[in-house]
């Protein structure tokens, strides 16, 4: 995880900063005793379960286990990069990172600010020309399309002028090169040598990250001439499908409400924020991708998705339906008439009509059973078949087994099916799901548990160094039957021979993997112990480990003696039993 920024200057900031005040500037934190705490902003909770700690500057949560340092907690809740974390704390402290060590990252990460910069500059640019004098027509039709002046303002709305040449002007008086105003896609190149414009005679929407930082544009038509839009192509700092029009905007307002809608274009975002439905995101193209849903994961499980009133619309939602089930997500459908979008709808009928669709939101379950039902024919034994089978597999995508029997009886029970044929059609089904995607998951989430003494030895040697060494004496890494708790100690022997420090903060940045951090996040929250009782746990964690040890050896040992009784292999057979001897003698 350290990468290339060298050990010690990331022990330098983490010995700088204090990841009590970074978090407390996104959330309320309460002290807690020596700790502090707060509802976690990575689940959605009732109760506080999410632990700061001063003392050992890391963070851990008891209700999903998200856990780590300063930089993780930057990671997680800002998304950044792991160099962008390190580069944002060393500039709140002060110390400064080599570039020369990192050339790659850092060309990278320069390039993204130049464009940034660029696009910024870009959007002021077509902001002015928005409140100049050629801009009367497009504020008539913004205005016209129901956009108050304050929101045009918020979402710093612009224009292009006819001309082919007024942003390349004014990006070169501001010294930004025709190369990075091509990267950001921002102009195009002549055919006949120099470049043009790409947006001309448009209404020009920005479009910022998660973090309020421009990365592209969308840029419409004033009157009815095609295309009706012009989006920016890709470029280094904007991917489609990456990310969600108007989350920097909502994100606290989706938290807040544990809920998010979804709607298609900026415009169908635009209209309900602006009067007052603000848990509100846009997908911005048709499907949802993965990329999208897990960024709302982190800040809500309820999706209310409202797509267009069109065909496009519905195949849409119905792909995006199962995408979302199988993210562990609740999702529900507003399903709008032919024709309508959101901000069709709010300007039509006000913010409050969609407010109560949204609150009357239609299951999956009866959205998609009515939309198959006009697609294929019911009384046609082949039409039911397909909509059973299109049903099932949408149920299929729970992984729930209560949720996916409660499905089942309601599609026998809607289709007039018999459950047991439903339930043949179901088991069909199921062997391709979950030998691919499902098998994996649950052991991911349910780790194996750890011999509660293994993680008492981390958190004595995490709390007093010299432990280390003598515990090392009595005990090798390879003692663990963890492999969390095998790499952690590892880490941390290395640490200790080369002089270095194993402060929980600074340990974690050696893991790469999420579960060893959460293991010493988790231990430092333990109860602490006395001295005495500190000195007696030490001797019996050990003790049970070695025993612990013995016992799994002599295990497999008994397995292998067995196999070989079997085969009949008697030379190997004297080994192994000479052997298991030699352990039960040591054991006891
Ligand atoms: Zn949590």
């Amino acid at each position: 995880m350290a990468g290339r920024i060298p050990e010690n200057l990331l022990e330098d900031i983490l010995g700088r900063v204090d990841i009590v005040e970074i978090i407390s500037s996104y959330i309320p934190l309460k002290k807690a005793g020596a700790n502090f705490k707060a509802n976690c902003p990575f689940h959605h909770e009732k109760t506080a379960s999410f632990m700061v700690s001063p003392d050992r500057q890391i963070y851990h949560c008891f209700g999903c286990g998200e856990s780590g340092n300063a930089f993780k907690f930057l990671m997680r809740h800002e998304r950044m990069e792991f160099p962008e974390a390190v580069e944002s704390l060393a500039k709140k402290c002060g110390v400064i990172l080599p570039q020369e060590d990192r050339p790659e990252a850092a060309q990278a990460a320069s390039l993204n600010n130049q464009l940034y910069k660029i696009n910024e500059l870009a959007v002021s640019f077509y902001e002015t020309n928005l409140y100049g004098a050629g801009g009367k027509t497009a504020l008539h039709y913004l205005a016209g399309r129901g956009i108050n002046p304050e929101t045009i303002k918020n979402f710093r709305l612009g224009l292009a002028s006819p001309a082919w040449d007024g942003l390349i002007n004014f990006l070169r008086s501001k010294n930004a090169s025709l190369a990075h105003m091509e990267q950001a896609g921002l102009i195009l190149p002549k055919k006949s040598g120099g470049y043009y414009d790409r947006f001309r005679e448009r209404v020009i929407f920005p479009i910022a990250d998660m973090r309020g930082r421009f990365i592209g544009f969308g840029a419409r038509v004033m009157d009815n001439s095609l295309p009706k839009y012009i989006n920016s192509p890709e470029t280094p700092v904007y991917t489609k499908g990456r990310n969600l029009f108007g989350f920097n905007l909502s994100k606290d307002f989706i938290r807040d409400a544990d809920c998010a809608v979804i709607v298609e274009g900026q415009l169908d975002f635009m209209i309900p924020f602006q009067e007052g439905l603000k848990n509100i995101v846009a997908s911005q193209g048709t499907a949802l991708t993965q990329d999208q849903i897990k960024l709302l994961k982190r800040y809500t499980r309820n999706i209310v998705m409202i797509y267009d009133g069109d065909t496009a619309g519905e195949t849409a939602t119905l792909r995006s339906l199962d995408m979302l089930i199988e993210e562990g997500l609740n999702v529900k459908v507003v399903p709008l008439p032919a024709g309508t979008d959101p901000d069709a709808l709010v300007r039509k009928a006000g913010v409050a009509t969609l407010k109560e669709k949204v609150e009357n939101a239609e299951s999956f379950f009866d959205y998609k059973l009515k939309v198959l039902r006009g697609r294929h024919q019911m009384k046609d034994p082949h039409g039911k078949a397909k909509i059973a089978s299109e049903m099932l597999a949408t149920i299929n995508k729970f992984e729930d087994a209560i949720l996916r029997g409660e499905y089942t009886r309601k599609l026998s029970d809607q289709m007039q099916i018999p459950e047991q044929d439903i339930a043949e059609e179901l088991h069909k089904l199921k062997p391709a799901v979950s030998q691919e995607a499902k098998q994996p998951a649950p052991q991911a989430a349910k780790p194996a548990p750890i011999n509660p003494a293994e993680k008492l030895l981390i958190k004595f040697m995490l709390e007093e160094r010299d432990l280390v060494e003598k515990i090392m004496q009595q005990l090798s890494p390879s003692d663990f039957a963890d492999a969390r708790t095998v790499k952690i100690v590892e880490v941390m022997r290395r640490l200790t021979l080369e002089g270095k420090s194993i402060s929980p903060s600074v340990l974690m940045n050696y893991f790469s993997e999420e579960d060893a951090t959460a293991l010493v996040c988790e231990t430092m929250f333990m109860p602490e112990l006395s001295e005495e009782g500190r000195e007696k746990a030490v001797h019996d964690c050990i003790a049970r480990i070695k025993v612990q040890r013995l016992r799994s050896r002599r295990e497999h040992l008994h397995i292998q003696i067995k196999s070989a009784q079997s085969l009949g292999d008697e030379t190997k057979l004297n080994s192994l039993i000479q052997e298991f001897h030699n352990l039960i003698k040591k054991g006891d």
